[in-house]
């Protein structure tokens, strides 16, 4: 098979963090080149998306929006609904959120509920259904203000995930959620469709797995960034698969500029970088370093468990699978840093950045122990960055980042 684009040096730049870079085989726009290359079909990835929900509503296809990792995608491809992802990554959604939401909240909360208010999300505007869960205070409390005006079902997430009786009740949320599906679209999920959706999102996270594999290499063929956009905001879609597996074969063996060896191996984890605010990441990587990988929900948090489709209670297995993952929203959440500590290791990490919305508490004070954990356990260097949607602070952030970079160069010296 040929490489990407059949280009094996194509050169990666990275872009201004305030222009989404454009792929390197092919720009957004270049639809010849589109079902070619990966880089120009996922730069198109929410056109595939909408065109894609579009032709599924016009059959009669129920649309079902999530906001959360926790919510199990598989229960309602089981009922034959299609999920996408809700969370807002746009700053000018925010004035809006706040004539309703106190400033005083984390920027993927206001931005979420200001597409609502203004409308301005096509996914939600065509959702039937919102499945929201009980995670953070922002996000549960701004659900109660989505439900006015939209039909909602809020699954209730318990936060001690080592109690036994924790994962019942967790167990017996996804048995309702299941009854609600059934009531709300009138079919029936079987078990039979329940393990057909279990096998299609293990197929889905296998490729994107292996897909992030490709960044333990020493000289990885993409940047993070490129991988961040390699991702749709609907799962399983067919067409998504088939780059997936393009991009598993075709980019072993392509360069990236300037080269991995000169740069800092990043292990980037905390809060999740919503389609449109992935700032943060083309900062870091314009000033010398390159995400290996992200620990995060729109990285590999979401991908590194699968489910057994065979088991006997498949529910069960849906349930703990999502009760394992790792939030900060969880007390105690010691999963997280026996992932980071394994990530680190595997991916070659040479420091960790940790990304916190601002107002998401939870991160904050999680960061602590995150902290202490890099540095005294793993003997990483590491560097909290707490920033909202707004670019006034990158020239102060790019500083940061190559200060820490800086000091681990001098280390290596
Ligand atoms: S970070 Fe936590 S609350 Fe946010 S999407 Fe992931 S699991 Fe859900
Ligand atoms: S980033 Fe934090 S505050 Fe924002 S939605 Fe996620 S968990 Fe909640």
């Amino acid at each position: 098979m040929s490489k990407c684009c059949g280009n094996r040096n194509a050169e990666v730049k990275n872009a201004d963090p305030c222009a989404p870079p454009e792929p390197a085989c092919g720009g957004a726009g270049d639809k010849a080149k589109d079902t070619n290359c990966p880089f120009a079909w996922f730069g198109n990835m929410v056109e595939h998306c909408h065109a894609y929900a579009t032709a599924e509503k016009e059959k009669g296809t129920k649309i079902v929006g999530i906001c959360c990792e926790y919510t199990p995608r598989e229960l309602i491809m089981a009922a034959g609904a299609v999920p996408v992802c809700l969370c807002g990554g746009d700053a000018d959604m925010i004035p809006a959120a706040e004539e309703q939401l106190p400033a005083t909240l984390c920027p993927l909360v206001k931005s979420t509920f200001g597409y609502s208010v203004q409308e301005a999300n096509p996914f939600l505007e065509m959702a039937d259904l919102l499945v929201a869960e009980t995670t953070c205070d922002g996000k549960k409390k701004m659900y109660e203000l989505l439900a006015q005006a939209r039909p909602m079902y809020v699954l209730e997430l318990p936060q001690k995930p080592d109690d036994p009786d924790a994962l019942q009740h967790w167990v017996l949320e996804l048995e309702k959620l299941k009854d609600h599906l059934q009531e709300q679209f009138r079919t029936k999920i079987s078990t039979v469709k329940i393990r057909e959706a279990i096998k299609t999102m293990n197929r889905e996270r296998a490729l994107r797995r292996r897909l992030a594999e490709l960044m333990k290499s020493a000289e990885p063929p993409l940047t993070g960034r490129e991988l961040l956009d390699m991702k749709s905001i609907i799962s399983c879609m067919p067409a998504d698969f088939e780059q997936y597996r393009k991009a598993i074969d075709g980019l072993p063996g392509r360069q990236i500029d300037p080269p991995a060896s000169s740069r800092t191996r990043v292990l980037l984890t905390g809060v999740p970088l919503a389609h449109g605010a992935e700032r943060v990441m083309d900062i870091i990587e314009q000033h010398g370093g390159l995400v290996v990988c992200q620990e995060n929900c729109t990285g590999l948090k979401p991908l590194l468990e699968d489910v057994e489709p065979d088991a006997q209670d498949p529910i069960h297995a849906l349930a703990e699978k999502y009760f394992h993952l790792p939030c900060s929203v969880m007390t105690k959440n010691d999963r997280r840093l026996e992932s980071i500590a394994t990530l680190a290791r595997d991916y070659n990490a040479h420091c960790i950045i940790e990304l916190i919305w601002q107002a998401c508490l939870t991160y904050d004070v999680e960061s602590h122990f995150v902290r202490q954990f890099a540095e005294r356990e793993l003997g990483i260097p590491y560097l909290r960055i707490e920033t909202d949607y707004s670019p006034s602070d990158s020239a102060r952030i790019a500083m940061r980042v190559e200060a820490l970079f800086e000091t681990i160069r001098g280390k290596g010296d």
